[in-house]
């Protein structure tokens, strides 16, 4: 018996057997097949390694536990930018062949892969990049397969070169050397390039010359006040001096941008120190290889012009992440870094769009030839309780999959109107699209349907269902609409939201659901927005809400704050007195009108919106009775808050067999008080912040007694409000609630389609 068991161990340590390795995850574009390589021959194994449309396939032979050692190994110290899911292993006949080779892609319709998301550049290319000795020394599109563009250059899968934006550069000699040795950190990296063979930058001016340093050229342009547009991975920007006024205001005319404010982008983390006040958090994700825009508190001392970010105590802050960044800025820096497109229409990517499109914007085009196959604007994130809060998911996320907790058929969700992103899913992995932008115009919708086109060619995925939101009049539930009648499925935009926070968190229910947001097309054909909803991902339903008031004038009301203030005196049955800051600057003839629509209801839209009630309370207390861009009202009450104000209003909790209603007369009541009898307007947003936290505990604990449910989940772009978010969070959790946030998608629209797909998963 134990000679028997001796003797099979060691035919099973000796003889050699061959096993065929599935590898799932992101392990394309990332060095996967190198790695491999490496620990194979490490190990004396032999086999073979190749790309196909599924991930990395592996074959390996040699002694059992050797291979099982590879794996082990392989899983502890995959490539720094993989991400393994699964390695399924199968023992195959073996071949007796000695060697280990990298095979040639293979194409498989029937299977989807993980595509990388666009990374930073990384610190060894960084240092080649600034070492003379280099030979690509200045070079700006140096890359390996640690590092440089991915999403946004490949145009099918698999990752290779040929299917990638670079298929027109032919590698020079030495380059291919890279390319084809194992052993290089370029073996097989697709935007392998240099200065004799990859990609060039040059200048646009009026009068066409020639720059012998672009670099140089660039950064006199800046100094000297012009705004130059700069390629870059996903898209255009558009960039200035952000210590110069005259540079910023010009910025501001040329884009008709009046108030929303410009991200920046500081040399290095030393001269974001000199900006911001940093908190680890922050730093952490300014560093981060995804290179995102922080939303960070602006220091006191930061000499960058007013107009950068005018009534905001918040500035967006990112780092270089392109070598060409890092050669464009030295330290001390700070440039503002804006999208290159006009109001809400797509980033700009194509250089002959570029030249029609920026002439007027920029007085200087840095162009570049590594097309861009599909934009991808910058993300953008915020810390709030100590994690990240996304505000925009794109460019470094993009499409790298949300896992969900339940498996779906193949899904395509189009998401909401503004900030729109569509997920494409199938199985367990949801992949959400990169920021789309706001849905209301033609090139809009066109860059919509390329990206669809895109990512359900990158994944293989041909949506057996459409999941689109109930309002009739998105642009993205007419596409889903015009594209896909047969296969959709409607899902109220609140639900979605609540879904959405929910699949992140793998949770599947049953939750307390707080959904805040400015518009949402309620399924009574109201404008919802204040809605407390119950249920779990089978379906949720409302069981509470804000208050009622009237959307007087409808876009009108959004427009102009003062609307909200006044149709919320009117709802909570206070007059309109001229002390008042919001009635005080409405003209009689527009309070006439007003008024009538309020009595008549004509021209006028029941609506919950919790956003429209900020509104209401930025215009009573001063803040801001008009606005320019989405959310201004609201973002500049939160920038007022101050934790050493005392007091709170409070909210009246309405309670009935159906549900309960959040009502603000009260409120309302108390911030018209306080502001006329001289209340500055910090105290009265801190007072209403802790109100409506204060609501939310009553409601979820109202809501606890009833049905026996200790989570609240939290979403809609009202929690992007970092004061409420996290004064919520820790009222809840001091009442014993489990609280789900948002930390890989946005609470806001752009998260949407993530909870469209998680509700129509089950139906
Ligand atoms: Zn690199
Ligand atoms: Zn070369
Ligand atoms: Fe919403």
């Amino acid at each position: 018996m134990g000679v028997a068991l001796g003797r099979v161990m060691n035919d099973e340590t000796a003889s050699a057997i061959r096993q065929r390795l599935r590898v799932t995850g992101v392990v394309q574009g990332v060095g996967f097949r190198p790695t491999v390589y490496q620990l194979a021959t490490a190990l004396d194994l032999s086999g073979c390694v190749g790309n196909d449309s599924a991930g990395v396939f592996v074959e390996l032979e040699g002694p059992r536990p050797a291979i099982d050692d590879f794996v082990l190994r392989l899983v502890a110290e995959p490539p720094p930018l993989a991400h393994i899911d699964a390695i399924d292993r199968r023992d195959i006949e073996p071949t007796g062949e000695s060697d280990f080779v990298i095979v040639e892609s293979r194409r498989d319709d029937n299977a989807s892969t993980l595509v990388s998301p666009d990374l930073e550049v990384c610190a060894d290319c960084l240092s080649e990049m600034n070492d003379p000795a280099n030979r690509r020394y200045r070079y700006p599109f140096i890359n390996c397969t640690n590092c440089g563009p991915r999403f946004t250059i490949t145009r099918e899968t698999p990752y290779d070169r040929p299917l990638t934006t670079m298929a027109s550069f032919l590698m020079c000699d030495t380059c291919q050397a890279e390319y084809d040795d194992p052993a290089d950190r370029r073996f097989h990296a697709q935007p392998n390039a240099c200065a004799d063979c990859g990609p060039h930058i040059w200048l646009e001016k009026d009068a066409l010359q020639p720059f012998d340093d672009v670099i140089a050229a660039s950064r006199a342009a800046i100094a000297a006040g012009e705004i130059v547009a700069v390629k870059g991975i996903g898209g255009f920007h558009l960039a200035c001096d952000a210590r110069n006024a005259d540079a910023v205001a010009t910025l501001r005319q040329r884009k008709h941008r009046t108030a929303k404010p410009f991200a920046v982008m500081a040399a290095d983390l030393v001269t974001a120190e000199q900006i911001a006040d940093l908190a680890d958090a922050e730093r952490t994700l300014l560093t981060s290889p995804q290179r995102p825009i922080v939303l960070v508190a602006e220091s006191a001392t930061s000499g960058l012009d007013a107009e950068v970010a005018p009534g905001n105590s918040h500035l967006g802050v990112m780092l270089p992440y392109t070598p060409l960044h890092h050669l464009l800025l030295e330290p001390g820096d700070v440039w503002v870094m804006t999208s290159a497109n006009y109001a809400s229409e797509p980033i700009v990517k194509d250089n002959t769009e570029a030249r029609a499109k920026l002439g007027e914007l920029a007085d200087t085009l840095l162009l570049h030839d590594r097309a861009i196959h599909v934009h991808c604007d910058d993300s953008v994130v915020r810390v709030a309780a100590g994690a990240e809060l996304p505000v925009r998911r794109s460019r470094g996320f993009a499409p790298f999959p949300v896992r969900l907790p339940v498996a779906v058929p193949p899904t395509l969700a189009v998401g909401g109107e503004l900030k729109a992103t569509f997920c494409l899913a199938d199985g367990n992995n949801a992949f959400m699209s990169q920021h789309i932008g706001d849905m209301e115009n033609i090139e809009t919708l066109d860059a919509f349907t390329a990206a669809v086109d895109h990512m359900t060619g990158l994944f293989r995925i041909e949506p057996e269902r459409v999941v689109a939101d109930m309002h009739p009049r998105y642009l993205s539930s007419r596409w889903a609409e015009d594209h896909y009648t047969d296969r959709l499925i409607r899902i109220q935009h609140h639900h979605a939201h609540i879904g959405s926070v929910m699949a992140e968190n793998g949770h599947t229910g049953p939750v307390i659901g707080f959904s805040f947001d400015g518009t949402g097309y309620g399924t009574d054909g109201s404008i919802w927005g204040g809605e407390v909803l119950l249920g779990d991902l089978d379906g949720l339903s409302r069981v509470g809400h804000l208050g009622v008031a009237q959307l007087v004038g409808g876009d009108a009301a959004v427009k102009r704050p003062y609307r909200m203030a006044l149709s919320h005196l009117w709802a909570a049955s206070i007059g309109w007195d001229e002390d008042i800051p919001a009635v005080a600057q409405t003209s009689a003839e527009e309070q006439r009108i007003i008024r009538q629509q309020l009595e008549t209801g004509l021209n006028s839209v029941e609506t919950t919106s919790m956003g429209r009630l900020f509104d209401a309370v930025a215009s009573l207390a001063g803040v801001c009775h008009e606005i320019s861009y989405e959310g201004q009202a609201a973002i500049e009450l939160e920038a007022l808050g101050t934790p050493d104000a005392e007091g709170e209003y409070r909210f009246d909790l309405i309670t009935n067999e159906t549900g309960l209603i959040v009502d603000p007369s009260p409120v309302i009541a108390a911030v018209a008080g306080d502001v006329t009898s001289g209340v500055s307007a910090p105290i009265i947003s801190t007072r209403f912040h802790r109100a409506l936290a204060a609501a939310m505990v009553a409601s979820a604990r109202e809501m606890r007694q009833r049905y026996h449910i200790d989570t609240a989940a939290l979403s809609g772009g009202v929690f992007q409000n970092v004061t409420l978010l996290e004064a919520a969070k820790r009222g809840l959790e001091e009442s014993g609630f489990e609280v789900l946030t948002h930390r890989l998608v946005p609470p806001n629209d752009g998260g949407l389609a993530l909870g469209q797909i998680a509700l129509a998963g089950r139906r």
